[in-house]
This record gives C-alpha cells, structure tokens and sequence, in this order.
C-alpha cells in the first residue's frame, strides 16, 4: 500500500528502530512506548486489522505469536509476565489501519486495561 505507514517501514522507507525481521513479520520499538518493553510486531503483509484476515493469513497470526514468545524469552521478560495487544478499530484505539501487535512488558500491567 503506497501510503501506509508501516508498509513504509516493512519495506524500510521510513527509518524504525528494528529489533527483528523474517520474510513475514519485522519487529520495531514503539516510537512512543507505554512500557519498559514496548515492540511493535508487524506483519509485511498489508492486512487492515482482524476484520480483513482470512484463513489463509492463519499461520502468519500463528508465526506472530511464536515471534512473540521468541522474543519475550530473549528478553528475559518471559517469566515475570509479557502482554500482546491487537486493537481492532479506532474505537479501540487503533491509530495506523495496517494490523500490528504491541508486545507490553516491565511495568505492572494492570488490568482490565484501559
Ligand atoms: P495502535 O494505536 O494500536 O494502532 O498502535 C500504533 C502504534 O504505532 C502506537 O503505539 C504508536 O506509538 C506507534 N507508532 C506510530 N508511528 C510509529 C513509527 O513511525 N515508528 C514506530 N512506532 C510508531
């Protein structure tokens, strides 16, 4: 998409602080971080959020959550508790319409949250 924000910074037109990359997701920092760890895990394909999947993006939803523990254990942050946030719709707080999942760690994470 010309002019997504993160299909800009999956393709490495906008400049990210990136933490991993595969031929499927890229993992950046938040540019505005809400927790100690605050990564962004980003699908390359240009999905809007989890009303546009179909079942053929299964196991690229599969792969995010394995990139997610991967990177949680690496981290250290395994054990003492991590959080992955997808929000769906801007009602629920979601501001870039390419799908992405924070994952949130190092902090009391409260709950419900907010
Ligand atoms: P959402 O609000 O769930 O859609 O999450 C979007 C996230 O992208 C927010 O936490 C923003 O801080 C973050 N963000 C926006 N622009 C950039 C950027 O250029 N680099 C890294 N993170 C960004």
């Amino acid at each position: 998409m010309d002019n997504c924000l993160f299909c800009k910074i999956s393709r490495g037109e906008i400049p990210a602080r990136k933490v991993f990359e595969d031929e499927q997701v890229v993992v950046i920092e938040d540019i505005a971080p809400v927790a100690p760890h605050h990564l962004l895990i980003i699908p390359h394909k240009h999905v809007v959020n989890a009303l546009d999947l179909d079942t053929g993006d299964n196991a690229l939803i599969g792969h995010v959550f394995q990139v997610a523990a991967r990177i949680a254990r690496e981290r250290g942050i395994a054990e003492q508790g991590f959080r992955i946030v997808n929000n769906n719709n801007a009602g629920a707080g979601q501001s870039v319409f390419h799908i992405h999942f924070h994952l949130l760690a190092g902090r009391n994470l409260g709950w419900p949250p907010g």
